[in-house]
């Protein structure tokens, strides 16, 4: 049997008819680049997350990257974040000339770590970047209150996670601006590169607007520098079909996480992901702990299931970020994380068989290795 980490026919092949109509009318009607799609997803977007406005764009990073602009973070500042992360966060603030400022995260949600934050505060902190890793919020209420008594905007990276929720409220919406990708693979995916910055501050949405279109105004008055950031229409005539069905995929990919924490919860050798109270975990990622990892992938391997690490080198360890001069050891928690965990297969489509599969491998490796029962030495 082949278990692949994620299988994207299985959710085409339910909603082509429905996509295909869609692509047909930007086609029918030219409007390719923004226009009246690209509005219609940012008006169903920002409603669906309960923010004011939607700004659609390029990308995941450019979303990141604009939303900085946006705040006018730039040469001198610094933007605290997260190390374990998709290089992509980090990218953003270096390429608005700030410099990233990594703190550690918690061990068991492995986003941004609250009580670590005060402490990086400096004069030069002009963002905060929590990212709600895997789908899972960071802690949201205890990061904004720190930032607000500093005044420092929050921006979400909420790339991963797509409709989650943190006491009652849905990731992106609850800081300053949230930033979503919409990569083929996330929870919500385009047939292409495509993402969305939310805000519910007009001043900061006319800002953005204006950035993704070479800081454009007015037709040829440039306000600010901005950029080529726009979303196209056909991405966004997929993603507003799409995201008629969010719900679904969000309770599907739920429902595969209950049979994996289920069918794992005797096997002691691995730990599975948390969800903290107050918290829908979106499970963009199921990412298990596992002391053992090296062997574990080749048994999974071996018995034709597709797994990955997300990711094996923090960014703080990366060649690209040695600059910043971190070195290894600067976020133990991170650094130990990287070391153990294993995304398995997830999404929403996934077949019972598939995962019934996993849990035997995982199962059967747990009987062989000690893993965690012999070392209860970190968490
Ligand atoms: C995917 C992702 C991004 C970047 O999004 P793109 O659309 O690929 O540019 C940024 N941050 C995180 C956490 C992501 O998962």
């Amino acid at each position: 049997m082949k278990v692949p980490l994620l299988d994207l026919s299985r959710q085409h092949a339910q909603l082509r008819k429905e996509i295909e109509r869609a692509i047909r009318r930007v086609i029918d009607e030219g409007a390719f680049c923004g226009g009246p799609f690209v509005e219609e997803f940012e008006t169903r977007f920002a409603a669906f997350c309960g923010a004011k406005y939607a700004i659609g764009v390029g990308s995941g990073t450019s979303a990141l990257w604009m939303s900085l602009r946006g705040l006018d973070v730039g040469p001198g500042d610094s933007v605290i974040t997260v190390p374990n992360t998709f290089i992509a966060t980090a990218e953003a603030i270096s390429m608005t000339g700030a410099t990233p400022v990594f703190i550690d995260i918690d061990p068991q949600t492995h986003t941004m770590d609250p009580r670590k934050l005060e402490q990086a505060i400096t004069p030069q902190t002009k963002a905060i970047i929590p990212v709600h890793l895997y789908g899972h919020p960071a802690d949201m209420a205890a990061i904004m209150q720190i930032a607000r008594a500093h005044g420092i905007p929050v921006v979400e990276d909420a790339c991963q996670a797509h409709g989650a929720l943190h006491r009652e409220q849905i990731a992106g919406a609850m800081g300053t601006a949230g930033c979503f990708s919409f990569y083929p693979s996330k929870n919500l995916g385009a047939f292409g590169e495509a993402g969305a910055i939310l805000t519910s501050d007009e001043a900061l949405c006319e800002r953005l607007r204006a950035c993704r279109n070479h800081g454009q105004t007015q037709r040829d008055c440039h306000s600010m520098v901005g950029w080529n950031g726009r979303m196209d229409g056909i991405q966004a005539a997929v993603l507003t079909t799409k995201l008629r069905h969010l719900p679904e995929f969000i309770q599907g990919r739920r429902n595969c996480a209950e049979r994996y924490n289920k069918g794992l919860a005797d096997t002691g050798g691995v730990i599975c992901p948390a969800e903290s109270p107050h918290v829908r975990h979106v499970y963009h990622v199921y990412a298990i702990r596992t002391p053992e990892r090296k062997a574990l992938i080749s048994e999974l391997t071996a018995a034709g299931i597709g797994c990955r690490v997300h990711y094996p080198m923090p960014i703080h360890l990366q060649p690209a970020y040695a600059s910043l001069g971190y070195g290894l050891g600067a976020f133990p928690v991170a650094e130990q994380a990287s070391r153990e965990i294993l995304s398995l297969p997830i999404y929403p489509e996934m077949p019972h068989s598939h995962l019934r599969h996993v849990v035997d491998v995982v199962n059967q490796h747990a009987a062989n290795h000690p893993g965690y029962r012999g070392d209860h030495s970190d968490d």
